[in-house]
This record gives C-alpha cells, structure tokens and sequence, in this order.
C-alpha cells in the first residue's frame, strides 16, 4: 500500500529573499510527516508532526510568527480531520498556545467540532498543552509601526497512510489587522480542510471569507467523488473565485494517492512526497520548472 504527504505554507506572494526559507520549511515539515508514514504510522499522526514543525517555523503565518490581528495580539485557528472516522477536531481564535494543531487532533476524541477562544484554551490547559504568553508568538519587531506583515502564510497538510487513511490538517494566525474573534476558513470543515478515505482530503490557504463564501473543500471533495482527478478538482474550484475575488490556493490528494495543487496567488509554497518518490518535491509556483 502506498503512502503520500503533501504540505504547503500558504497562497501568497513570496519575495525573493524569502524563497528559501519557504522552501526549507516545508521540506522540512514533509521529512517529519514521512518518517512517521514510512514506518507504517498514521496519516494523522504525519499531519500533525509536519504542521507543528511550520507551526515553529517564523516563515509561516501560523503559531510562532503569526499576524497580529487589529489589537496587535495572536489569534490562531486549527483543526484537523481523520478521513476513517470522519472525526474532527478545531480551535478558533485561541491564544496563548505553542502547537494549535496538537489541540485540534486532541478534540479528534471529543464530541465538540469546534471551540473557540477562551474555551478552546481551557480544553487546552486541560489537556496539558504546551502554554506560553500570548506575545511569545510575536516574532520580534513585528508589532512596531514597520511591522512586517505576511499575506496568506496559513499552513496545511494532507496525508495518505499505508492503511488507506487520509488526514487534514490546517492551522492558521488569520489575516493582518482583522477585528478580534474573527474566524476565517482554516477551522470550518468544507471550507478550508476536508478529509475522507473513501474520497480524498484537502487543504486550502487564501482569503478565508472568500474561500468560506464559495465552499471550495466541498467542491473538491464533490469532484474526487464525480471521479474528477485531483488536479482538475483544485483547479475547478478555484475559478468559484471569480464571483467574490479573493486569492486561495489548495492541496488535495485522493484516496488511491495521486496529489493536485492550484493557486490563483502569485505563489503557493507546496512540497510532497510518497513512496515511489527517491526526494520530496518543493515548488513555490505551479508553473515553476
Ligand atoms: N485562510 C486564512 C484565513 O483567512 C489566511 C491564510 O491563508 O493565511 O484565516
């Protein structure tokens, strides 16, 4: 049976300077995914290895480096989804936690889908999650009048295990500058993540209110069922944007393991690997050689 992992570390415009550590970081966060599949691990278990490394990664909009909303403090989203049981597990606009997608796969045993804000960290504190201060996830000078900020660095997985399960995982510090309690796409299943062994699973990065408007993990998901490939389903989806604009890209795999990636942004930082493969692949275009 074959295995396959595909991360990527957000639809966005990647400068220059910045090229290899997005490339780094996500070949970073596949080697941590596969050596957990390659000895027969599974699939959540690698979505949740590969998403805490980008997670501790500044690179990337998510835990340690995320933006700062219009009160210049953190507020993440998570949420993971096991495609056996379709179990699924989300936090919404927690603070003060190091790895919100280890609280996400946490809840995957739990009867809520989602907890938000102060009770999303409770669960948090309960479950013996690593705390920290809020402002420890402020990369340094980014909350000064330079402030740097990212565009969609939100991150996510995809993971297919050598027992045909299939997991989702994503996890996100919203976009710059929202109102506080705002949620985007990343912990609302159908919208930003989906995952089910006998159909597929799928990831997206973007703007969430644009990619919640227009459902895109539902429609992927509704195209691997119509037997669409996963590249044509990824592409498909995203020219649901036309209606609302918005910039999003995706990763989708499918439940025999063959992988797609679109993106409407300049770029999309994605790397993959499965078992036939020697290396991973990375790209931060899809039209990059
Ligand atoms: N989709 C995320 C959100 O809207 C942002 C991102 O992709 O970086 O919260």
């Amino acid at each position: 049976m074959t295995w396959v992992l595909i991360v990527h570390g957000g639809a966005k415009e990647i400068a220059p300077d910045q090229e290899d550590a997005n490339r780094r970081g996500c070949l970073e966060a596949v080697a941590a995914g596969q050596a957990i599949l390659e000895q027969g691990g599974s699939a959540v278990d690698a979505v949740e290895a590969a998403i805490r490394i980008l997670e501790s990664d500044p690179t990337f909009n998510a835990g340690y480096g995320s933006d700062l909303n219009a009160d210049g403090e953190v507020e993440m989203d998570a949420a993971m989804m096991d495609g056996s049981s379709l179990s699924l597990g989300a936090v919404a606009a927690i603070q003060g936690v190091r790895h919100p997608i280890s609280i996400a796969r946490r809840m995957l045993a739990e009867p809520p889908t989602l907890l938000v804000g102060e009770g999303a960290r409770r669960f948090a504190v309960a479950h013996g999650a690593e705390l920290c201060e809020p402002g420890e996830l402020i990369l340094p000078g980014s909350d000064g009048p330079d402030r740097k900020t990212h565009d969609h660095d939100t991150v996510g997985c995809v993971a297919l295990d050598t027992s045909g399960r299939i997991a989702a995982g994503t996890s996100t510090g919203g976009l710059d500058e929202t109102l506080p309690g705002r949620v985007g796409d990343s912990p609302l299943p159908g919208c930003g993540f989906y995952a089910d062994d006998q159909v597929g699973g799928v990831a997206f990065s973007g703007d969430g209110e644009c990619i919640a408007r227009t459902l895109l993990a539902a429609r992927v998901m509704q195209a691997l069922e119509g037997s669409q490939l996963p590249q044509a389903a990824v592409e498909a989806s995203l020219t649901h944007l036309a209606r609302v604009g918005g910039e999003a890209g995706g990763i989708v795999l499918d439940r025999v393991g063959r992988v797609g990636w679109a993106h409407n942004s300049s770029h999309f930082a994605v790397a993959w690997v499965t078992d036939s493969m020697r290396t991973p692949l990375v790209r931060l275009r899809q039209d990059e050689e």
